[in-house]
């Protein structure tokens, strides 16, 4: 820290002894002093002169009325001047001609004969040096003199101090002051300031030669009731140094002010120009604030993302993966909790999603979900899995708890649902209980197997996973890891089922049927592999293998005239956007035209709505044919079925079964008229009599197939018209009119 430079000016009486100043040397006045004590007159002027002239001090003679009356040899070389100069610009050009504390010295000197003090004095070259300043009064002659003797400080006083660490001169303290990038000003006991070094002129505008001596707050009243006021005030008072930061309005300045008392009283303040950190900091607080800002952002996308995982958004419940964690959870608490996964499941949402609405349908689940939260106790666990499967996992409940609760499930979910219109659901429920240490994948997969159960047994109950559904889940996943093995294994196959068109019972179509030879379990149909095919996405290969070996066998059949192969395409494949475009590449390949093939879609696949009527549409624009499989048995609305490329539509074979029944005629006629107004062909498969072929004949169906008629069977045993006894032509005593379809060599394609 810089010491306060001492220019204590005006307390300083006659000879005082310099004592900051280190070890002056004998001053002229010391000399003065002793000589003057003992000498005659005429001694004592030629002493003064001897002095005058080879002192090594600076000495100007003044008059009585304070002119210049000469110099001395050295006061010409301290100064860089002549002493013609020195005459001419007078004792007080030496020194800055405003600084007041000048003038006031040479008040002091008028009233008290002498004066001494630190000065900066200025060469000819406008440079400065301190140096010690002594004036006084001497008698020559009858009128007396004055003069001003002064001398370097610089050098000395830094020797000085050199030989004396830590102690500082003056003239150093005020070249620091002068050279440190700090404001600096000094003030006195009074409050007048007695130093302003150069940076703090230029800052505050001011001049030293005007503001040195000046009353601080006269000068500078807008420091009045600040910060810096009381900060001054209470370091002069207190002497303890004190440090603030604040702003200085008048200078539009951020300063950082350390302000420390003086030995001689008053004090000594340092500023600092603080903006640029300030401005660097309030950047730094704004960045700060900004990131601070961004984390929270991140911290709640994270946790949203942490919900979204764990949530299911639309009820609020838990996600599959949340509910895993919960149960994790639960299960960390007690390990030997007793668990049973309830699997519930809304009978037929997607008639009521499809028929009323999104919108609609998710009301109904939310509504669903809240009453399925408030009959689950408070610690189970309550889960939509996505659609309309929910799953709640109770935790220690006994078999009959277990049971009511499902049956209140089942009970809450018959109060109707108030959703503009009043809606009725019903929901089936598959329970797994676990009697060993729980392992929630498999009880979910043991609920869900129960499930299938409770709906393929009329929906609407309860139904508990048992053994035998063990075996069938195990048997299950068996199936699932052969069938991934099947297709490299080249294990499937293709049967043909001929459809005869009733009117001259010649074959007209055949259905391609997968097969799966199994190297342990022999034939497996499709009803037992291709639900799993569809639930691990390997439909999406089967489907392809299927597509291309009936393409493939479509082109041995081309001699046949409108002859059509169909395939069976699962509602999986044609929501695949990319399956018209690999459909036509595979036409392409075979050479095959394209109406030699159609394919068939079923009832239910139309109900997935906009997605299906364009792969649909696209089909269709390629003229593959495109018929409407097991019709009657979805629940897609008649209405809609306006909406899609229809060319053939298929009767159920359920249907074919009732026909001895007048509903089942009234069912079949309707189809066919159905079928008439939308400008497609009606197929009925599963003929099994020939009543119910004469009845299909009679009530205008085109074409069917059946055991009666033939069965699925490999290509090259595919009889080509209705076998004799089951033709009811014959049985009615009329003849087919064509016997036998022509051979491929004899009759091209019409
Ligand atoms: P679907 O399309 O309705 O096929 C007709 C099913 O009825 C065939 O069973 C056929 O063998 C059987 N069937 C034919 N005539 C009669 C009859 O007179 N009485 C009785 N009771 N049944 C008859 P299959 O071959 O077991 O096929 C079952 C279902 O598997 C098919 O029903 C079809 O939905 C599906 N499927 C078959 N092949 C494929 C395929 O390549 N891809 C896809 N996605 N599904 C296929
Ligand atoms: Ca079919
Ligand atoms: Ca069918």
């Amino acid at each position: 820290m810089i010491a306060a430079p001492e220019h204590g000016v005006r307390s300083q009486s006659r000879l005082t002894p310099m004592a900051e100043h280190g070890q002056p040397e004998p001053s002229i006045d010391r000399y003065a002093e002793v000589i003057l004590e003992s000498a005659p007159s005429t001694l004592r002027s030629s002493v003064y002169e001897a002095l005058f002239v080879h002192g090594l001090d600076g000495v100007l003679i003044t008059s009585a009325d304070g002119r210049t009356l000469g110099a001395n040899a050295r006061a010409c070389q301290l100064l860089g001047r002549t002493e013609h100069e020195l005459i001419e610009l007078g004792a007080d050009g030496i020194v800055g001609r405003r600084d007041r504390r000048w003038r006031e010295a040479r008040e002091t000197q008028a009233r008290e004969g002498a004066f001494r003090g630190v000065f900066r004095l200025r060469r000819s070259d406008g440079s400065t040096f301190p140096a010690e300043v002594t004036t006084g009064t001497f008698p020559d002659g009858d009128c007396p003199r004055g003069y001003v003797s002064f001398r370097d400080v610089s050098t000395a006083e830094a020797e000085a101090a050199r030989a004396e660490p830590g102690t500082r001169t003056a003239a150093e303290v005020v070249d620091d002051l002068e050279s440190i990038s700090d404001m600096y000003i000094g003030v006195d006991a009074d409050w007048r300031m007695s130093y302003i070094n150069a940076q703090a002129e230029a800052r505050l505008g001011v001049c030293r030669d005007e503001v040195v001596g000046e009353d601080i707050w006269d000068r500078f009243p807008e420091l009045l009731g600040t910060a810096f006021e009381s900060t001054y005030r209470q370091v002069a008072r207190t002497g303890r140094t004190a440090t603030l930061e604040a702003h200085y309005d008048e200078a539009d300045l951020w300063c950082e002010a350390r302000v420390h008392a003086l030995r001689r009283g008053g004090i000594a303040i340092h500023f600092r120009d603080v903006s640029d950190r300030r401005a660097t900091q309030q950047e730094r607080e704004r960045l700060l604030t900004a990131e601070r800002a961004a984390r929270a952002a991140a911290e709640r996308a994270r946790r949203d993302l942490a919900r979204i995982a764990t949530h299911d958004e639309l009820t609020g419940l838990l996600s599959r993966a949340g509910l895993l964690q919960e149960v994790d959870r639960v299960l960390a608490g007690r390990p030997e909790a007793r668990l049973t996964v309830a699997f519930i499941d809304l009978d037929r949402f997607t008639l009521v999603n499809d028929s009323l609405g999104h919108g609609v349908g998710d009301r109904l689940l939310s509504e669903f979900g809240r009453r399925l939260t408030a009959l689950a106790g408070p610690a189970d666990p309550v889960a939509r899995f996505g659609g309309d499967e929910f799953v709640v996992v109770l935790v220690d409940r006994s078999a009959e708890e277990v049971g009511r609760f499902a049956q209140q499930v089942i009970e809450a979910s018959r109060q109707p649902v108030d959703v503009g219109a009043r809606l009725l659901v019903t929901v089936s429920v598959g329970l797994a209980t676990a009697t060993g240490p729980a392992d929630l994948g498999i009880l979910l997969r043991g609920a869900d197997a129960a499930l299938h159960r409770a709906k393929d047994g009329g929906r609407e109950r309860a139904v508990w996973f048992d053994e035998q559904m063990h075996v069938e889940s195990v048997r299950r996943v068996e199936l699932e890891s052969d069938l991934r093995t099947a297709l490299d294994r080249d294990e499937l196959f293709l049967e043909y089922q001929p459809a005869f068109d009733l009117r001259v019972e010649r074959i007209c179509h055949v259905e391609a049927l997968v097969r799966w030879r199994h190297p342990d379990r022999g034939l497996v149909g499709p009803v037992d592999f291709i639900p799993v095919a569809e639930e691990t996405g390997l439909i999406h290969p089967i489907g392809e293998l299927v597509l291309a070996r009936a393409i493939e066998q479509a082109g041995r059949w081309a001699h046949l005239p409108e002859f059509r192969v169909w395939v069976n395409v699962s509602p999986q494949q044609l929501a695949d956007h990319g399956f018209p475009a690999r459909l036509a590449a595979q036409l392409d390949r075979a050479g095959l035209p394209a109406h030699r093939l159609g394919v068939e879609v079923t009832e239910s696949a139309l109900a997935d709505g906009s997605r299906v009527g364009e792969v649909l549409e696209r089909i269709h624009d390629l003229e593959v044919a495109i018929a409407i499989d097991d019709f009657g048995t979805g629940y897609s609305s008649l209405a809609r079925l306006g909406e899609f490329p229809v060319d053939v539509i298929k009767v159920d074979k359920s249907f074919v079964h009732d026909l001895g029944t007048a509903r089942g005629e009234a069912l079949v006629a309707g189809i066919v008229t159905l079928a008439r107004a939308i400008g497609a062909h009606v197929i009925a498969e599963g003929v099994e009599t020939l009543a119910q072929l004469t009845a299909l004949s009679a009530l205008g169906v085109d074409s069917a197939s059946g055991y009666l008629l033939a069965r699925p069977s490999a290509p090259e045993h595919l009889p080509l018209t209705i076998p004799t006894e089951a033709s009811y032509r014959w049985r009615l005593g009329v003849h087919p009119s064509v016997g036998r379809v022509p051979r491929r060599s004899s009759s091209p394609e019409r």
